[in-house]
């Protein structure tokens, strides 16, 4: 049996994750983990009678223990609440779909626990893989990547044996303005910017794809993940999304996985891994997609990206300013209160101005995460 605690339950991955154990007798979820949505969380404690859940806030914790009194399971709050999901002594592996910086902490108290990551947090890695990776490494735990790029990579290195890698080639959609001009971007509307062509994500992710900050969070990702130099990761758009990413080697040959866009194979992988099974989607059909197309990015244009390889090739704690600087931005582009383009001039300003320092602790990454918020708040709200 693999015991999972999911992280981020009732989000786009959680609900995803939750079909998969269900399809599968040999898994059961014990713990799960949300924000606000205790409505679903509910349905999900009684359908998969997890041992533990949590939510954010106090008062939803009283309301859901109230409604689930006649099922026995434990119900807290907050991030001590989400520390206890990612450290339940019952869980063998801890999903971490959470969305956020908040996903920090419990990654590494889950792997002080010694629990296999199924990792889908970006932030993690982008803010904290200088302390993660060799935490990881110290505890013998795997980092299993979920998000989709990253398990094709993983995929990919399975048959190469002690080669190394020469070059990593992630693969970008490009978004729904990747034909646009510079001047059709100034008036891209919330709704233009939440209809992604080819996968269903949560709002953030979404307008992160569009902009290509996801993306730049990924190559951010990719090097820690992988331990490759910066400069041997190479950004591809690749409009139809059915190659998830490939690696070169040495000799010139490209690996890569293919499939259709669609989250349960990279988190039914994580789940199984090294095993293959049959999975709860349809399969790729070749015939049907009849030609893969791949362009070079333009770096002037998705001005996302050419920060983000920036905030990389800067190290310390850049990548955190740009990651705070980006969840900030989206939340003021949700609201309405700022333009599609000010995302990206609010990164690049809060870049140059939020003091920089090594980020060795998990103190300074959060103080500089509070840093970027307040700078933002201060000129923007
Ligand atoms: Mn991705």
């Amino acid at each position: 049996m693999k015991n999972i605690a999911i992280l981020g339950s009732t989000g786009s991955i959680g609900t995803k994750a939750l079909k998969i154990i269900e399809n599968n007798s040999d898994m059961r979820a014990v713990a799960l983990s949300c924000g606000r949505n205790i409505k679903l969380l509910e349905e999900q404690i009684r359908r998969f009678k997890p041992y533990i859940v949590s939510c954010e806030r106090k008062e939803d914790a009283d309301c859901l223990r109230a409604s689930v009194k006649d099922i026995d399971c434990k119900v807290t709050y907050g991030m001590e609440g989400l520390i206890e999901c990612a450290t339940y002594d019952k869980a063998d592996m801890v999903l971490t779909a959470v969305v956020g910086m908040m996903g920090i902490l419990p990654t590494i108290e889950a792997i002080k626990h010694k629990k296999t990551i199924a990792l889908a947090n970006k932030e993690t890695l982008v803010t904290a893989g200088q302390i993660i990776m060799p935490l990881a490494k110290d505890y013998g735990v795997s980092i299993l990547p979920v998000d989709s790029e990253h398990s094709a990579i993983f995929q990919s290195l399975q048959g190469i044996g002690d080669n190394k890698i020469f070059k990593i080639l992630l693969t970008a959609s490009g978004g729904p303005f990747r034909t646009y001009t510079k001047e059709q971007l100034e008036n891209v509307t919330l709704k233009d910017a939440l209809k992604h062509p080819n996968w269903a994500m949560g709002k953030k992710v979404t307008i992160d794809s569009s902009t290509m900050v996801n993306k730049g969070l990924e190559v951010m990702e990719a090097k820690w993940l992988f331990n490759v130099p910066l400069s041997d990761i190479r950004v591809v758009i690749h409009p139809e999304s059915i190659l998830h990413s490939a690696i070169e080697l040495d000799d010139g040959a490209i690996i890569g996985q293919m499939g259709i866009p669609d989250m349960a194979l990279p988190i039914q992988y994580a789940f199984t891994y090294p095993e293959r099974r049959e999975g709860i989607t349809d399969r790729l059909d070749l015939f049907k997609v009849g030609k893969l197309t791949f362009f070079e990015p333009d770096l002037d244009l998705f001005k996302g990206l050419r920060l983000a390889f920036k905030a990389a090739e800067c190290g310390d704690n850049m990548p955190t300013v740009f990651n705070a600087a980006n969840e900030e931005a989206v939340k003021l582009f949700i609201d309405e209160k700022i333009k599609y383009l000010e995302i990206l001039d609010i990164i690049e300003n809060a870049m140059e101005n939020v003091k920089t320092n090594n980020a060795d602790s998990l103190d300074k990454i959060l103080s500089t995460q509070n840093e970027t918020i307040e700078y933002i708040n201060s000129r923007w709200k």
